[in-house]
C-alpha cells in the first residue's frame, strides 16, 4: 500500500491510499485533485473515509461519487448527508489493503472519528504535528481525552493529519518552552522539509511527547507558562491543556 498526499486548498492534505489499481481517499474536501490523480494513474475508487463534517473535509464527496460510486464511511454522530456507512468507536472499516479500527475522538467537532490500522493513523483535525485542532463543538476535557487516547497508540504509529500546520505549531511550542531542544531540533528539520516543498506529515507518534505542548501538560515549564498566560493557578493537566488551547487561539 502506498499513501499519497494530495495537497488541497491552502494547507490541507487529502490522503489517498493506493492498493493495486484501487484507491481509498480520506477527507476529500475538494474532488479536483483526487479526480486528476485517479485519471492520471488509471485507478478506481474503492471507498471514501470521512473524519468529521467540516467542509474542507467533505466538500468533494458529491463530485467524486458522480463519476466514481463508492461507499462513504463517516462519523455516525455527525450529520453528513453523503455518508452511506455511519461508523463509531470500535467498528472496523475494511478497504483494499487495510482493516481500520474506528476511534471516537470528539473535541474539534462533537462526533469526530479517527481511523487506525497499524501503523497508520488518520486523525483529521484532532492531533497535528506539534499541535492539535481547535475546539469548535466539544469541550477541552473531551479533546484532551481524545489526544491522550491517540498518544497511547504504539510509538511507531505514523500520524496522517489533514493540515500542514507544523511550523506554526512549532512556533507556539517554542513560545511555551523556549528551552526545549526537541522543539528547536524539530523546527530545523521541518524548515528544511518545507524549503524543499515536502510535507512534514506523516510524523511518527513517539516523538510527539517531546515537542507537542498539548501532550506535555504535566511538565513544570509548560504548567508555569500556561498559568502565566491564564493569570491564575491551574488545577491539573486538563486545565493546563485548556489554558494552552486558549492561548494558541490568540497566538
Ligand atoms: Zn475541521
Amino acid at each position: 500500500m502506498q499513501i499519497i498526499p494530495l495537497p488541497a486548498f491552502r494547507d490541507n492534505y487529502i490522503w489517498l491510499l493506493r492498493h493495486g489499481t484501487t484507491a481509498t481517499v480520506v477527507d476529500p474536501g475538494d474532488a479536483a485533485p483526487v479526480l486528476r490523480y485517479l485519471a492520471d494513474e488509471g485507478l478506481s475508487l474503492s471507498a471514501i473515509l470521512i473524519t468529521h463534517h467540516h467542509s474542507d473535509h467533505v466538500g468533494g464527496i458529491e463530485a467524486l461519487l458522480a463519476s466514481h460510486p463508492a461507499p462513504v464511511y463517516g462519523p455516525a454522530r455527525e450529520s453528513i448527508p453523503a455518508i452511506t456507512r455511519p461508523v463509531g468507536d470500535g467498528e472496523v472499516v475494511s478497504v483494499p489493503g487495510a482493516d481500520f479500527q474506528v476511534i471516537d475522538v470528539p473535541g474539534h467537532t462533537a462526533g469526530h472519528v479517527a481511523y487506525y490500522a497499524a501503523p497508520m493513523l488518520f486523525c483529521g483535525d484532532t492531533l497535528f504535528a506539534a499541535g492539535c485542532g481547535r475546539i469548535f463543538e466539544g469541550t477541552p476535557a473531551q479533546l484532551y481525552a481524545s489526544l491522550e487516547r491517540l498518544a497511547g497508540l504504539p510509538g511507531d504509529t505514523q500520524v496522517y493529519c489533514t493540515h500542514e500546520y507544523t511550523l506554526s505549531n512549532l512556533a507556539f511550542a517554542a513560545a511555551v518552552e523556549p528551552a526545549n531542544s526537541a522543539v528547536t531540533e524539530r523546527i530545523a528539520r521541518c524548515q528544511a522539509l518545507r524549503a524543499d516543498e515536502r510535507p512534514t506529515v506523516p510524523f511518527q507518534l513517539d516523538g510527539e511527547r517531546h515537542s507537542n505542548p498539548f501532550l506535555r501538560t504535566r511538565e513544570a515549564d509548560v504548567v508555569r507558562q500556561a498559568e502565566a498566560q491564564a493569570g491564575r493557578s491551574l488545577n491539573g493537566p486538563e486545565e493546563v491543556f485548556a489554558a494552552l488551547r486558549e492561548w494558541k487561539n490568540r497566538f
